[in-house]
């Protein structure tokens, strides 16, 4: 029988797997996707869901609690709610998180909370109806807000915003969003922009350093640090208006690494696990789980190439693949 924990050369337990469920999406936000979008995985090469669930299942014992489905856009793969109960049903886990662009959530909140959803963290960019379509070039009709408020109202929680800050794109709507937290237990996360895949019309010059966002955000009230959600601490650092019902976090890429206390892996929708978002070491899980061996010694082999930490800051951009195709 192997140890329960899995950990990595640099003795980080790994018990969080963020899962890729589709490569594709429904958006082409301007920092993630070419409006063409990209070459797209052949559906042959995708992973089923019960293919996911038996990875899920060989991890579990090692040590595996924490699950995020991601992609591209997850809500996009039919019957996502089917692989939540199965992922439900897995014994270990405990934690089953989604990441999402928002536009599904009025339909499927409800659904994924039945099936065993815990908490969603949804992207949203904008407030402004023009600016939406004009980031995530795709013109559905969207509110973000109506879309949180479905996700809250299903139960799902902790609920998290993320907003990725582009200089002259949407940096005046830093303290509008900060302002939901007030009377909404929301937890509104400013993301530093990162010079990732195919980003013709964003640049270095696009990036807004933390410091800037949170002075920003201070023009809605003086921010002073707090805990954040209780669930599903990740990489940010939080604040909070006085008495105010949520929180405001920043996520620092650019100027701050956070890979000291890195305990994720990532599972790409054809079945690589990926131990660095940023790095290009992978394993491939699929071909051996088609053939019939078992998981664990690759899962050990991929620990073991785990990076210390990423290079992100000497990278050119355009260097990297997009974050919808590694499951971000
Ligand atoms: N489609 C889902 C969504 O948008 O939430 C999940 C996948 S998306 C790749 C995951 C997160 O990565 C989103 O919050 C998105 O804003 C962020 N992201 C993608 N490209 C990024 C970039 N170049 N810089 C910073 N964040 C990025
Ligand atoms: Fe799609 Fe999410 Fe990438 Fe936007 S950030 S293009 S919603 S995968």
């Amino acid at each position: 029988m192997s140890d329960v924990t899995l950990t990595d050369q640099f003795g980080r337990s790994i018990e969080y797997l963020r899962i890729s469920v589709t490569d594709r999406c429904n958006f082409r936000c301007t920092y993630c996707m070419p409006l063409e979008g990209l070459p797209w995985l052949p559906k042959a090469d995708i992973l089923s869901y019960e293919e996911i669930v038996a990875v899920v299942t060989q991890l579990a014992p090692l040590g595996l609690r924490r699950i995020r489905l991601t992609g591209g856009e997850p809500t996009i793969r039919p019957q996502l709610t089917s692989l939540v109960a199965q992922l439900r049903g897995v014994p270990g886990v405990s934690d089953i998180a989604l990441s999402t662009n928002g536009v599904k959530l009025p339909e499927l909140a409800r659904p994924l909370r039945d099936a065993g959803l815990d908490r969603i963290n949804m992207s949203a960019d904008s407030l402004r109806e023009d600016r939406i379509v004009a980031i995530a070039r795709r013109n559905f009709p969207f509110d973000p807000v109506t879309s949180l408020v479905a996700a809250q109202d299903a139960g799902l929680s902790p609920i998290k915003l993320n907003v990725v800050v582009m200089r002259g794109v949407n940096d005046d709507e830093v303290a509008d969003f900060a302002r939901l937290t007030l009377d909404r237990p929301w937890h509104v996360r400013f993301i530093e922009l990162m010079p990732v895949g195919d980003m013709r019309e964003l640049t270095w010059d696009h990036v807004v350093p933390s410091a800037e966002i949170l002075d920003r955000a201070s023009a809605v009230d003086a921010l002073t640090a707090a805990d954040g959600p209780t669930r599903g601490n990740g990489p940010a650092t939080y604040y909070r208006f006085p008495g105010a019902a949520g929180t405001v976090g920043v996520i620092t890429p650019m100027t701050h690494t956070y890979c000291g206390t890195c305990n994720r892996v990532r599972l790409t929708a054809d079945g690589r696990l990926r131990t660095c978002l940023f790095g290009d070491h992978e394993v491939n899980l699929r071909d051996a789980l088609r053939a019939g061996e078992p998981l664990e010694p690759l899962f050990r082999e991929a620990l073991a190439g785990k990076p210390r930490e990423h290079s992100l800051l000497q990278m050119q951009v355009g260097g990297l693949r997009a974050l919808s195709q590694v499951g971000g």
